[in-house]
């Protein structure tokens, strides 16, 4: 309702002084009919008005039909990337539970709005997903990260490091292949945590979102670090992470990481 009202004030400024018809042709019709009777010029004056105010009334017209059919522009420029972000858990569990109540969905959902914040300010256009949003189904966007977190038990000293996959079955292997490597960089150089290619489950590269987003759309999943051997990184150190995360993002979509044609 807005935007057409707004269209149609618009209209009404812009279409009316740059068209000169009716004053125009009406004032030149007393001249060139000199000899005839003031009668005849009357009615030539009083017909050019009124023919020139029915073209006028038709310029307009159409002007304003164009106009309303322009109006209502999305702002958003039409070139901008769309990147989805899964927060881990959101809207179904906790995913791991620290003994002292921290939970994985908390630090998950921080990093990813954090991460859609730093992208939306440099023009990216984000999605905060749900692990089950039911935009999930069919989604379509330049790249999908799903941001998840490791165990918060105690296993060994090995236990800390983050873990990057995409799908084993990926119809589009190249370009999800490049996000990775482009996370796996950025994610290390800038939480300086090992990237632990050796444990990557089962459950990361069958991710049940991987089966459901539009084939075309590259995507990976990311084990951010271990809730304990990795939580102050993950909790007072998050500026590092969203930074790795953003980085890492940027690269792929920029084309970056080598190996692959420029990022979609
Ligand atoms: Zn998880």
């Amino acid at each position: 309702m807005k935007p057409m009202v707004r269209a149609r004030k618009e209209n009404r400024r812009r279409s009316r002084p740059p068209m000169a018809y009716p004053r125009g042709s009406g004032g030149a019709a007393g001249s060139p009919w000199g000899g005839l009777g003031i009668l005849t010029g009357l009615a030539l004056l009083l017909s050019g008005l009124v023919g020139g105010w029915w073209i006028y009334r038709a310029i307009s017209a159409s002007g304003a039909g164009r106009e309303a059919g322009w109006a209502p522009q999305p702002t958003a420029s039409p070139r901008a990337p769309r990147v989805g972000l899964v927060a881990g858990h959101l809207g179904h569990d906790s995913g791991a539970v620290c003994a002292d109540g921290l939970t994985e969905v908390e630090v998950n959902t921080a990093i990813a709005r954090e991460v859609a914040r730093r992208l939306e300010a440099m023009g990216y256009i984000v999605d905060v997903l749900e692990e089950f949003d039911e935009r999930l189904q069919g989604y379509r966007a330049a790249a999908l990260l799903s941001i998840h977190a490791d165990s918060c038990e105690y296993i060994n000293e090995q236990a800390t490091g983050f873990k990057v996959a995409r799908a084993q079955a990926d119809a589009v292997p190249e370009q999800s292949d490049r996000l990775v490597a482009c996370l796996v960089a950025a994610y290390g150089r800038r939480t300086g945590l090992r990237f632990h290619a050796n444990s990557i489950t089962y459950d990361m590269t069958d991710y049940h979102a991987f089966r459901e987003i539009a084939p075309e759309t590259p995507a990976a999943i990311i084990e951010t670090g271990f809730l304990y051997l990795d939580r102050d990184l993950l909790t007072r150190g998050r500026e590092r992470v969203v930074e790795g995360i953003v980085e890492g993002l940027r690269c792929f979509l920029e084309g970056g990481a080598s190996g692959g044609a420029p990022g979609p």
